[in-house]
């Protein structure tokens, strides 16, 4: 049901720290030529005009975990497997690091490779490319995060995926919700700067839901949160559920900018991928303030297939993206 303007007028004058769960939910009801600008405002206000763009390479899709909804579970034997060379990763990085990217992400299946082989990496990639290096390798012992931050490693991005512990228990078999938080707070006092995030439109999933996903990146302070709908993946036992809208993940980010004025949002590539028209666009008039644009080579990009469709974001593209809603980056790239 929508709301009226004066009731969304009332929300926006709080402080962002003293928004209620049904704040939040006013919010995901507004009309969204009412929400975007307000969310864009507060963008403008907090992160400025230009728009961070952070090099993702995607080094490996080897996976331990049994996640329902990625294609790159344990269990899906029709994934063609594969882990970039030490070599192959800081060509990808010194490339991604020439089209003028401010951070390398390493994003990779859990337990892709040895601890010790992804400090070495870590360390390579810095040392050649000089910038800041993120992790987002999944959920493993504090003894392998404090080897990582020993190695340079800056920031780490673990998603919470949702917060509703029960469907949180479904879809990730053996694991639950709390030991991921605890995940979370672990990076955080070791020094991390850390993202996380959810998926928008999960089988079972609600508007409620969401407001509670919300308000958990709000307490957690995350400096970054990304948040992209669920897209079915032929290859998972979530293969005929139906996948979440573009509209509706662009609620969230308009709303999580309201209640997290300083968190980095990036417009993911899920929303490029179930929206290729407008999806990122539409994310930064939302208040998204980073695009991740893949530097992973496109021989193996094809078989990082998490979900279906996966739309490859590149720097061009993102470039493109940036400039056609008037802000800018720093991307130098030649034609
Ligand atoms: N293995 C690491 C990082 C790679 S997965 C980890 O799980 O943290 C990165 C993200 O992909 C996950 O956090 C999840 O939110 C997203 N993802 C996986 N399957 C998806 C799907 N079917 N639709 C949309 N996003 C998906
Ligand atoms: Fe593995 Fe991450 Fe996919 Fe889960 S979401 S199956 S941990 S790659």
């Amino acid at each position: 049901m929508p709301i009226n303007a004066e009731d969304i007028s009332a929300i926006f004058a709080k402080a962002p720290h003293s928004l209620t769960h049904r704040d939040i939910l006013s919010l995901l009801r507004t009309p969204w030529l009412r929400l975007a600008p307000l969310a864009r405002s507060v963008a403008d206000a907090a992160k400025g005009r230009r728009v961070f763009v952070r090099g993702l390479l995607e080094f490996a899709n080897i996976c331990r975990r049994n996640c329902h909804y990625c294609g790159l579970r344990r269990q899906n034997m029709a994934a063609k497997r594969y882990c970039l060379s030490r070599e192959q990763i800081i060509a990808a990085a010194s490339q991604a690091k020439a089209s003028g990217v401010d951070t390398i992400v390493l994003q990779s299946g859990e337990g892709s490779c040895s601890s010790a082989w992804l400090a070495e990496t870590v360390r390579a990639v810095k040392k050649r490319t000089g910038l800041p290096v993120t992790l987002s390798v999944g959920e493993h012992n504090d003894a392998d995060y404090a080897l990582w931050r020993d190695a340079g490693a800056d920031r780490y991005l673990i998603k919470h995926e949702t917060a509703d512990p029960e469907l949180y228990a479904a879809l990730h078999p053996g694991h639950n919700l709390a030991e991921r938080v605890a995940a979370i707070k672990t990076l955080q006092a070791m020094g991390y700067e850390t993202g996380g995030g959810f998926m928008v439109g999960l089988p079972g999933q609600t508007l409620d839901t969401l407001a509670r996903d919300i308000l958990l990146c709000r307490d957690l302070r995350l400096a970054m949160v990304g948040v992209g709908p669920f897209i079915a993946q032929r290859n998972t036992p979530l293969a005929r559920a139906t996948s979440g809208t573009a509209e509706l993940t662009l609620r969230v980010i308009a709303a999580l900018r309201l209640a997290l004025p300083n968190a980095n949002l990036p417009a993911t590539t899920a929303l490029a991928s179930i929206d290729p028209e407008g999806g990122q666009a539409n994310g930064l008039l939302a208040g998204a303030n980073v695009l991740m644009p893949s530097f992973t080579p496109p021989e193996r990009a094809a078989d990082y297939v998490i979900y279906d469709h996966k739309n490859r974001v590149s720097a061009v593209n993102a470039a493109q993206v940036i400039e056609s809603v008037g802000m800018s980056h720093r991307l130098h790239l030649s034609p």
